[in-house]
């Protein structure tokens, strides 16, 4: 049943999304009028996830960047995937192509590649390894080997450099998300000196300056679970805006204060309601993501080691295999 907090337009998406079985998939960094009608809301990982349980569903609409709308055409291979405005593409995951992924790998033979999930499918389809914010750690250590090829994120190369004793080399020296990389030191130190008591928290695609002043550093999951667990009152937040306003959202007697209000993803924010609600009228071919068959199963095949490394079980459902 439709709630009547929705405007008119959400309630006419609602309505078409149950009439149409669509999927609605919406990352942390869409707006909250976004997030309100969607199925599921969360980082990219945990979207994937939602993506490869959807039986029962005759399409997916994914809130996102096209790289993560590439993951849930990966990982439910069987459904058509829309994305409400085709031109949302990140930029980290466009500094980062499958033929600098082959230069690298000649400059340093036997190295293995561990990619960010930031990436295309192509330069994917590269990689050895493929990690999350939250698994980048795990999944270097978990390799046993001295030396690795990562990117395309520097910052998050950094956050690795400091919490192993592996040598992490760039893919590409100059691959930064360009929202997380407007934060700086002094601007935490700043807000941390104004709240005192507050817990002060960055993404790891911030650089590494301010991942030192903070209290803790972590992925936008680590981030909602770390504040509604918290006994503090007051959260200073390093990351996009959308997961600010949704962490405010989720937590309402607490405070949760960004540390720079114009930390806001362009692209993300290409994604508007009218523009969901022309996919669901008309499922426009322009909307449709898709990966190349020959693609497919080697990302399925380390997205599956990346879980295994974190203990979980593989995001795909066992009859999808083929
Ligand atoms: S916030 Fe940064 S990494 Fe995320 S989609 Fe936007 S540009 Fe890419």
């Amino acid at each position: 049943m439709v709630s009547q907090d929705f405007n008119e337009l959400q309630k006419r998406i609602l309505e078409l999304k149950h009439e149409k079985k669509v999927l609605i998939l919406a990352h942390n960094y869409q707006t909250i009028d976004i997030q309100e009608i969607a199925d599921f809301v969360g980082d990219s990982l945990q979207l994937a996830r939602k993506s490869a349980e959807s039986n029962g569903y005759n399409s997916i609409l994914f809130a996102g960047v096209r790289f993560m709308a590439e993951m849930a055409a990966v990982l439910s291979p069987k459904l058509p995937v829309y994305i409400p405005d085709p031109r949302a593409l990140c930029p980290l995951a466009a500094c980062l192509d499958a033929e600098r992924i082959r230069e690298k790998k000649k400059e340093y033979p036997g190295v293995p590649v561990v990619v960010y999930v930031n990436t295309t499918a192509e330069a994917k389809s590269e990689a050895d390894m493929i990690c999350t914010s939250g698994s980048a750690v795990e999944v270097v250590e978990s390799l046993g080997v001295d030396t690795v090829l990562f990117g395309p994120d520097a910052n998050l190369a950094d956050y690795v450099r400091k919490h192993t004793s592996v040598k992490v080399i760039d893919l590409n020296e100059e691959g930064h998300c360009y929202v997380h990389n407007k934060f700086d030191r002094e601007m935490f130190l700043d807000m941390k000196a104004k709240y005192p008591d507050s817990v002060a928290i960055a993404h790891p695609e911030c650089p590494i300056e301010v991942q030192d002043v903070a209290d803790m550093v972590g992925s936008t999951g680590m981030m909602a679970k770390t504040v509604a667990e918290s006994d503090a009152k007051v959260f200073l937040i390093a990351t996009e805006m959308g997961m600010v306003q949704q962490l405010q959202k989720q937590n309402p007697d607490k405070t949760i204060i960004p540390i720079y209000d114009a930390a806001v993803c362009r692209q993300m924010k290409k994604h508007t309601l009218e523009k969901i609600l022309n996919v669901l009228e008309n499922f426009p071919e322009e909307n449709r993501v898709t990966v190349p068959d020959i693609y497919i199963p080697h990302i399925r095949e380390i997205l599956e080691k990346m879980n295994k490394v974190r203990g979980q079980g593989p995001p795909v459902p066992v009859e999808a295999h083929s």
